[in-house]
């Protein structure tokens, strides 16, 4: 055999070694991706698996607690506001039912008794002297109005009758706070609640409405602390706060909820319910209002652009049902916009855990669905008013 020979062979077989080593190098490269793969594919699967185990967790928490809890968290929040929806709206009826009558709802009725001329700057209300909403400002009505008014709710089935006077605060009002205790004594005597709604009090105020024999105070954190700044600018959230304080400190109920559809995000839902779920003590009574443009409001102009946030259905479910699982006490009431509602979608509402409606011939300046068309609905649903202080009566956290 010549050298030649000898060294044409070799290199034969160096080729032969160089395709093999580059092949298995190939292959374990692609072993190598794919061991890499299946580990990442197993983390994701077990990160998910533990997520589904922490969202069932933090949900089974809210289901398992027999009284109310004031110390949630944002991320415990937004945990179950973020629960698939089947999910979130059968668990909030589970929950619903543990500290609520399934078949009760209550039935408010709403009055202006001071219409309009109000100095603050909601952005969102026709009632602001600042825009130009065509709406005629009044002065407090009259005593017998007012009791006239509450007759005809009674008899039409409402059992909490609500006053709403455009005012920012009843500072100085002394005259203002004693006509409105006589009209709180009257509607007490048809053996109805009251709630009114004012402004801002403070404490002494709220007493003196507390020993007229008022039920409950409406005072509204309207959204999340974050988005605030960008609905209002005359009286901070803070302000607001402290007037709920002042209310609750003075044995009053306190009605305390918000309004949707003011251009905010899911995210100011889970804040705007974190606010009220984290209170020394949760509202008796929290309103879910949904906005109604109002025409000459910068709010109605806002949400004409084309990049504002519009409110989805499926947001207001999950606010609803957010709401009944850490605040399982509250009565939570759907509000004004509820005649824009489709009946199938106030229907959801109340799977998710609504129990109270605002019924009569108007808000305090937007449209309300009327008492007959809400009784024939209730009685197709086979739901019964909630009696006058039933609420009020017991101090269990069940039912
Ligand atoms: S929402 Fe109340 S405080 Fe604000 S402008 Fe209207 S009436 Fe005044």
């Amino acid at each position: 055999m010549s050298f030649q020979v000898l060294t044409k062979s070799a290199s034969k077989r160096l080729a032969m070694w160089t395709k093999f080593r580059s092949m298995s190098t190939v292959v374990g490269d692609m072993l190598k991706t794919d061991l890499a793969n299946s580990r990442d594919a197993l983390a994701s699967s077990s990160k998910k698996g533990f997520e589904a185990t922490k969202r069932q967790s933090v949900l089974q928490l809210a289901r398992s607690l027999k009284s109310p809890r004031t110390d949630w968290t944002k991320e415990e929040l937004r945990e179950i506001y973020n629960t698939p929806l089947l999910e979130l709206l059968h668990q909030a009826q589970l929950h619903h039912r543990d500290f609520h009558d399934p078949q009760e709802v209550q039935i408010c009725t709403l009055l202006s008794i001071k219409t309009g001329g109000c100095t603050e700057d909601c952005k969102y209300c026709a009632q602001s002297s600042r825009y130009d909403t065509g709406l005629k400002a009044e002065k407090l009505i009259q005593l017998e109005d007012v009791v006239k008014a509450a007759v005809e709710a009674k008899e039409n089935g409402a059992t909490r009758f609500c006053m709403g006077a455009a005012w920012r605060d009843m500072k100085g009002r002394k005259s203002g706070i004693r006509k409105i205790g006589e009209m709180v004594k009257e509607v007490n005597k048809l053996g109805l609640e009251t709630c009114v709604t004012l402004g801002m009090v403070d404490e002494e105020q709220a007493v003196t409405l507390k020993e007229a024999g008022l039920t409950a105070y409406n005072h509204n954190i309207d959204t999340s602390r974050e988005h605030y700044p960008k609905v209002i600018s005359t009286r901070t959230y803070d302000d607001r706060l402290q007037t709920i304080k002042n209310v609750q400190k003075s044995g009053l109920k306190a009605c305390t909820g918000g309004i949707l559809g003011l251009g905010e995000t899911r995210e100011d839902h889970i804040g705007f319910l974190f606010t009220l779920a984290t209170m020394d003590s949760h509202p008796e009574s929290l309103p879910i209002n949904m906005l109604v443009p109002i025409r000459g409001t910068p709010m109605a102009e806002e949400l004409t652009k084309k990049n504002s946030i519009k409110l989805e259905f499926d947001s207001v479910l999950r606010t609803v049902a957010t709401a009944r699982l850490v605040m399982p006490k509250s009565i939570i009431r759907l509000a004004a916009g509820r005649y824009t509602m489709k009946e199938t979608e106030q229907f959801l509402c109340f799977m998710a855990g609504c129990n109270a409606i605002f019924s009569g011939k108007k808000m305090l300046t937007t449209m309300c669905n009327g008492w007959d068309e809400d009784k024939a609905m209730l009685e197709k649903w086979g739901l019964k008013p909630m009696k006058s202080f039933k609420k009020h009566s017991s101090n269990l956290s069940l039912v």
